[in-house]
Protein backbone atom coordinates (compact mmCIF):
# COMPACT_ATOMS: atom_id res chain seq x y z
CA UNK A 1 0.00 0.00 0.00
CA UNK A 2 1.45 3.69 -0.88
CA UNK A 3 1.07 5.92 1.90
CA UNK A 4 -1.96 7.41 0.11
CA UNK A 5 -3.75 4.49 0.08
CA UNK A 6 -2.98 3.94 4.05
CA UNK A 7 -4.86 7.02 5.23
CA UNK A 8 -8.77 6.86 5.48
CA UNK A 9 -10.51 9.15 3.36
CA UNK A 10 -14.17 10.61 3.79
CA UNK A 11 -15.85 9.93 0.34
CA UNK A 12 -19.40 11.44 -0.71
CA UNK A 13 -22.13 9.05 -1.65
CA UNK A 14 -23.04 10.50 -5.44
CA UNK A 15 -25.41 7.90 -6.75
CA UNK A 16 -26.47 4.33 -5.69
CA UNK A 17 -28.01 2.15 -8.29
CA UNK A 18 -29.62 -1.17 -8.54
CA UNK A 19 -27.72 -4.00 -10.37
CA UNK A 20 -29.65 -7.17 -9.12
CA UNK A 21 -32.32 -8.11 -6.48
CA UNK A 22 -29.47 -8.07 -4.05
CA UNK A 23 -26.70 -6.38 -5.55
CA UNK A 24 -26.50 -2.58 -5.47
CA UNK A 25 -23.67 -0.57 -6.91
CA UNK A 26 -22.23 2.85 -5.00
CA UNK A 27 -20.88 5.64 -6.67
CA UNK A 28 -18.01 7.33 -4.31
CA UNK A 29 -16.52 10.71 -4.79
CA UNK A 30 -13.16 10.67 -3.17
CA UNK A 31 -11.59 13.98 -2.05
CA UNK A 32 -7.95 12.31 -2.52
CA UNK A 33 -8.68 10.23 -5.73
CA UNK A 34 -5.69 7.98 -6.68
CA UNK A 35 -5.73 6.10 -10.22
CA UNK A 36 -6.16 2.62 -9.64
CA UNK A 37 -4.92 -0.78 -10.90
CA UNK A 38 -8.16 -3.11 -12.77
CA UNK A 39 -8.38 -5.65 -9.32
CA UNK A 40 -7.67 -2.95 -6.41
CA UNK A 41 -9.96 -3.00 -3.46
CA UNK A 42 -10.80 -0.28 -1.17
CA UNK A 43 -11.49 -1.09 2.61
CA UNK A 44 -14.79 0.90 4.04
CA UNK A 45 -14.91 1.21 8.04
CA UNK A 46 -18.30 1.86 9.72
CA UNK A 47 -17.89 3.37 13.18
CA UNK A 48 -20.66 3.29 15.71
CA UNK A 49 -22.21 5.74 17.90
CA UNK A 50 -20.57 3.62 20.91
CA UNK A 51 -17.28 3.35 18.59
CA UNK A 52 -17.46 -0.09 17.54
CA UNK A 53 -16.30 -0.26 14.16
CA UNK A 54 -16.70 -2.67 10.83
CA UNK A 55 -14.25 -2.95 8.60
CA UNK A 56 -14.86 -4.48 5.07
CA UNK A 57 -13.02 -5.09 1.82
CA UNK A 58 -14.57 -4.07 -1.58
CA UNK A 59 -13.39 -4.22 -5.01
CA UNK A 60 -13.36 -1.52 -7.31
CA UNK A 61 -15.70 -1.91 -10.59
CA UNK A 62 -14.83 1.08 -12.13
CA UNK A 63 -12.50 1.99 -14.86
CA UNK A 64 -9.56 3.63 -13.75
CA UNK A 65 -9.77 6.21 -16.50
CA UNK A 66 -12.42 7.92 -14.57
CA UNK A 67 -11.43 10.66 -12.08
CA UNK A 68 -12.46 11.56 -8.95
CA UNK A 69 -14.61 8.79 -8.04
CA UNK A 70 -14.92 5.06 -8.55
CA UNK A 71 -17.97 2.68 -8.24
CA UNK A 72 -18.24 -0.19 -5.63
CA UNK A 73 -20.47 -3.30 -6.50
CA UNK A 74 -22.20 -4.65 -3.22
CA UNK A 75 -24.17 -7.88 -2.97
CA UNK A 76 -26.33 -7.73 0.26
CA UNK A 77 -25.32 -10.71 2.73
CA UNK A 78 -28.88 -10.98 4.98
CA UNK A 79 -26.89 -11.60 8.33
CA UNK A 80 -24.17 -9.54 7.47
CA UNK A 81 -22.70 -6.51 9.45
CA UNK A 82 -21.61 -4.16 6.88
CA UNK A 83 -23.14 -4.74 3.52
CA UNK A 84 -26.88 -4.48 4.80
CA UNK A 85 -26.02 -1.07 6.22
CA UNK A 86 -24.83 -0.53 2.73
CA UNK A 87 -28.34 -1.01 0.63
CA UNK A 88 -30.59 -0.14 3.70
CA UNK A 89 -29.64 2.56 5.02
CA UNK A 90 -27.05 4.32 2.83
CA UNK A 91 -28.32 7.44 0.52
CA UNK A 92 -26.78 9.83 -1.85
CA UNK A 93 -25.08 12.70 -0.05
CA UNK A 94 -24.55 10.53 2.90
CA UNK A 95 -20.77 10.76 3.70
CA UNK A 96 -18.68 7.11 4.25
CA UNK A 97 -14.88 5.83 5.49
CA UNK A 98 -12.71 5.10 2.96
CA UNK A 99 -9.20 4.13 2.27
CA UNK A 100 -7.39 2.65 -0.93
CA UNK A 101 -6.46 1.63 -3.75
CA UNK A 102 -5.57 -1.35 -2.42
CA UNK A 103 -3.55 -5.12 -3.27
CA UNK A 104 -0.58 -5.41 -5.62
CA UNK A 105 -1.29 -9.18 -6.89
CA UNK A 106 -4.60 -9.32 -8.18
CA UNK A 107 -4.39 -6.55 -10.75
CA UNK A 108 -4.20 -6.38 -14.18
CA UNK A 109 -2.67 -3.50 -16.82
CA UNK A 110 -3.68 -4.08 -20.55
CA UNK A 111 -0.60 -4.43 -22.39
CA UNK A 112 -2.88 -5.13 -26.04
CA UNK A 113 -0.42 -8.04 -25.95
CA UNK A 114 -1.62 -11.19 -24.13
CA UNK A 115 -4.68 -12.65 -24.10
CA UNK A 116 -6.82 -12.71 -21.06
CA UNK A 117 -9.10 -14.79 -19.33
CA UNK A 118 -11.35 -14.23 -16.40
CA UNK A 119 -13.61 -16.44 -14.24
CA UNK A 120 -16.09 -15.02 -12.32
CA UNK A 121 -18.46 -16.20 -9.51
CA UNK A 122 -21.46 -14.14 -8.11
CA UNK A 123 -20.26 -10.97 -6.98
CA UNK A 124 -16.37 -12.05 -7.85
CA UNK A 125 -17.21 -10.29 -11.41
CA UNK A 126 -17.02 -6.77 -9.54
CA UNK A 127 -12.82 -6.26 -9.88
CA UNK A 128 -12.78 -8.32 -13.36
CA UNK A 129 -15.67 -5.71 -14.66
CA UNK A 130 -12.86 -3.34 -13.79
CA UNK A 131 -10.21 -4.65 -16.25
CA UNK A 132 -13.30 -5.42 -18.89
CA UNK A 133 -13.76 -1.72 -18.65
CA UNK A 134 -10.39 -0.40 -18.84
CA UNK A 135 -9.84 -2.89 -21.78
CA UNK A 136 -12.54 -1.30 -23.35
CA UNK A 137 -11.30 2.73 -22.53
CA UNK A 138 -7.81 1.95 -24.07
CA UNK A 139 -8.84 0.13 -26.70
CA UNK A 140 -6.80 -3.07 -25.98
CA UNK A 141 -7.75 -5.63 -29.11
CA UNK A 142 -5.51 -8.59 -27.66
CA UNK A 143 -8.05 -11.66 -27.22
CA UNK A 144 -10.44 -11.43 -24.28
CA UNK A 145 -12.63 -13.87 -22.60
CA UNK A 146 -15.02 -13.93 -19.56
CA UNK A 147 -16.69 -16.69 -17.75
CA UNK A 148 -19.23 -15.70 -15.59
CA UNK A 149 -21.32 -18.31 -12.99
CA UNK A 150 -24.49 -17.02 -11.15
CA UNK A 151 -27.15 -18.60 -9.73
CA UNK A 152 -30.52 -17.51 -11.65
CA UNK A 153 -30.64 -15.31 -14.45
CA UNK A 154 -31.86 -12.31 -12.59
CA UNK A 155 -28.61 -12.71 -10.74
CA UNK A 156 -26.46 -11.81 -13.68
CA UNK A 157 -25.11 -8.49 -12.37
CA UNK A 158 -23.92 -6.04 -15.26
CA UNK A 159 -25.62 -8.35 -17.46
CA UNK A 160 -26.73 -5.82 -20.56
CA UNK A 161 -22.99 -3.86 -20.17
CA UNK A 162 -21.24 -7.33 -20.94
CA UNK A 163 -23.56 -7.74 -23.77
CA UNK A 164 -22.86 -4.72 -25.18
CA UNK A 165 -19.21 -4.91 -24.66
CA UNK A 166 -19.24 -8.44 -26.22
CA UNK A 167 -20.93 -6.75 -29.45
CA UNK A 168 -18.06 -4.34 -29.79
CA UNK A 169 -15.21 -4.68 -31.78
CA UNK A 170 -12.44 -7.03 -30.36
CA UNK A 171 -14.86 -7.14 -27.62
CA UNK A 172 -14.30 -9.92 -24.99
CA UNK A 173 -16.02 -13.26 -25.71
CA UNK A 174 -18.69 -13.82 -22.49
CA UNK A 175 -20.02 -17.17 -21.45
CA UNK A 176 -22.24 -17.40 -18.73
CA UNK A 177 -23.63 -20.51 -16.72
CA UNK A 178 -26.15 -21.02 -14.45
CA UNK A 179 -25.78 -23.03 -11.70
CA UNK A 180 -29.58 -23.11 -9.91
CA UNK A 181 -33.08 -22.18 -12.41
CA UNK A 182 -32.56 -21.09 -15.67
CA UNK A 183 -35.02 -19.27 -18.22
CA UNK A 184 -36.83 -20.95 -21.31
CA UNK A 185 -34.60 -20.50 -24.38
CA UNK A 186 -31.27 -20.60 -22.25
CA UNK A 187 -28.40 -20.76 -24.47
CA UNK A 188 -25.67 -20.80 -22.29
CA UNK A 189 -24.62 -23.16 -20.09
CA UNK A 190 -26.31 -24.71 -17.32
CA UNK A 191 -24.07 -26.47 -14.63
CA UNK A 192 -21.17 -25.94 -12.77
CA UNK A 193 -17.65 -25.20 -14.18
CA UNK A 194 -16.35 -28.62 -15.26
CA UNK A 195 -13.43 -29.71 -17.84
CA UNK A 196 -15.30 -29.62 -21.26
CA UNK A 197 -16.96 -26.02 -20.59
CA UNK A 198 -13.02 -24.69 -19.71
CA UNK A 199 -11.97 -26.08 -22.88
CA UNK A 200 -14.61 -24.65 -24.95
CA UNK A 201 -14.05 -21.07 -23.38
CA UNK A 202 -9.72 -21.34 -23.44
CA UNK A 203 -10.21 -22.49 -27.31
CA UNK A 204 -10.17 -18.83 -28.52
CA UNK A 205 -7.43 -17.58 -26.48
CA UNK A 206 -4.41 -19.80 -27.84
CA UNK A 207 -1.60 -21.76 -25.56
CA UNK A 208 -0.08 -18.25 -23.72
CA UNK A 209 -2.77 -15.99 -21.20
CA UNK A 210 -3.31 -14.03 -17.87
CA UNK A 211 -6.29 -15.66 -15.94
CA UNK A 212 -7.84 -13.99 -13.09
CA UNK A 213 -10.33 -16.14 -11.08
CA UNK A 214 -12.54 -14.45 -8.43
CA UNK A 215 -15.73 -15.36 -6.13
CA UNK A 216 -16.59 -17.87 -3.63
CA UNK A 217 -13.58 -20.14 -2.69
CA UNK A 218 -14.86 -23.36 -3.78
CA UNK A 219 -15.42 -21.74 -7.52
CA UNK A 220 -12.09 -20.24 -7.58
CA UNK A 221 -10.36 -23.69 -5.82
CA UNK A 222 -11.88 -26.16 -8.89
CA UNK A 223 -11.64 -23.32 -11.36
CA UNK A 224 -7.98 -22.94 -11.06
CA UNK A 225 -7.30 -26.85 -10.83
CA UNK A 226 -9.44 -27.24 -14.33
CA UNK A 227 -7.02 -24.96 -15.70
CA UNK A 228 -4.20 -26.68 -14.48
CA UNK A 229 -5.01 -29.92 -15.55
CA UNK A 230 -5.02 -28.96 -18.80
CA UNK A 231 -1.57 -27.90 -18.68
CA UNK A 232 -2.06 -24.02 -17.95
CA UNK A 233 0.90 -23.26 -15.71
CA UNK A 234 -0.23 -22.09 -12.28
CA UNK A 235 1.81 -19.08 -12.81
CA UNK A 236 -0.56 -18.16 -15.11
CA UNK A 237 -3.33 -18.04 -12.75
CA UNK A 238 -4.28 -15.79 -10.00
CA UNK A 239 -6.80 -15.80 -7.84
CA UNK A 240 -9.08 -13.86 -5.61
CA UNK A 241 -11.33 -15.18 -3.01
CA UNK A 242 -14.28 -13.30 -1.39
CA UNK A 243 -16.03 -14.15 1.94
CA UNK A 244 -16.55 -18.05 3.20
CA UNK A 245 -16.23 -21.08 1.54
CA UNK A 246 -19.55 -21.19 0.23
CA UNK A 247 -20.69 -24.60 -1.56
CA UNK A 248 -23.11 -22.85 -3.93
CA UNK A 249 -21.24 -21.75 -6.92
CA UNK A 250 -21.90 -18.45 -8.09
CA UNK A 251 -21.92 -16.15 -4.87
C1 LIG B 1 -10.30 -8.27 -1.42
C2 LIG B 1 -11.81 -8.42 -1.25
C3 LIG B 1 -12.66 -7.78 -2.12
C4 LIG B 1 -14.04 -7.90 -1.98
N1 LIG B 1 -14.86 -7.28 -2.88
C5 LIG B 1 -16.20 -7.44 -2.78
C6 LIG B 1 -17.06 -6.83 -3.74
O1 LIG B 1 -16.62 -6.19 -4.71
N2 LIG B 1 -18.42 -6.98 -3.59
C7 LIG B 1 -18.94 -7.70 -2.53
O2 LIG B 1 -20.18 -7.79 -2.43
N3 LIG B 1 -18.14 -8.29 -1.60
C8 LIG B 1 -16.79 -8.16 -1.70
N4 LIG B 1 -15.97 -8.73 -0.75
C9 LIG B 1 -16.59 -9.35 0.45
C10 LIG B 1 -16.81 -8.25 1.52
O3 LIG B 1 -15.56 -7.78 1.99
C11 LIG B 1 -17.59 -8.75 2.76
O4 LIG B 1 -16.98 -9.92 3.23
C12 LIG B 1 -19.06 -9.02 2.47
O5 LIG B 1 -19.72 -7.83 2.02
C13 LIG B 1 -19.78 -9.50 3.74
O6 LIG B 1 -19.64 -8.54 4.74
P1 LIG B 1 -20.80 -8.32 5.82
O7 LIG B 1 -20.23 -7.43 6.89
O8 LIG B 1 -22.07 -7.90 5.17
O9 LIG B 1 -21.04 -9.78 6.40
P2 LIG B 1 -20.28 -10.42 7.69
O10 LIG B 1 -20.80 -9.76 8.93
O11 LIG B 1 -18.79 -10.36 7.45
O12 LIG B 1 -20.72 -11.93 7.59
C14 LIG B 1 -22.03 -12.36 8.02
C15 LIG B 1 -22.22 -13.84 7.74
O13 LIG B 1 -22.23 -14.05 6.31
C16 LIG B 1 -21.18 -14.92 5.93
N5 LIG B 1 -20.61 -14.33 4.70
C17 LIG B 1 -19.72 -13.33 4.60
N6 LIG B 1 -19.43 -13.06 3.32
C18 LIG B 1 -20.15 -13.91 2.58
C19 LIG B 1 -20.26 -14.15 1.18
N7 LIG B 1 -19.57 -13.44 0.25
N8 LIG B 1 -21.11 -15.15 0.78
C20 LIG B 1 -21.82 -15.88 1.67
N9 LIG B 1 -21.74 -15.70 3.01
C21 LIG B 1 -20.92 -14.73 3.46
C22 LIG B 1 -20.19 -14.90 7.09
O14 LIG B 1 -19.49 -16.12 7.20
C23 LIG B 1 -21.09 -14.70 8.27
O15 LIG B 1 -21.68 -15.94 8.68
C24 LIG B 1 -14.58 -8.66 -0.90
C25 LIG B 1 -13.70 -9.31 -0.01
C26 LIG B 1 -12.35 -9.20 -0.18
C27 LIG B 1 -11.45 -9.92 0.79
Amino acid sequence: MSPSSIHWQIATVKSIRNETPRVKTFTLGLPNWKRHQPGQHYDIRLTAEDGYQAQRSYSIASEPERKGEIDLTVEKIENGEVSPYLHDVLVPGDLIEVRGPIGGYFVWEADTKTPLLLIAGGSGIVPLMAMLRHRAAIGDNAPACLLYSSRTFEDIIYHNELEELQQRENGPKVFHTLTRIHPTGWKGYTRRIDNEMMKEVIQPLGPTFQTFICGPTLLVESAAEELVRLGVPPTQVRTERFGPSNPAQGG
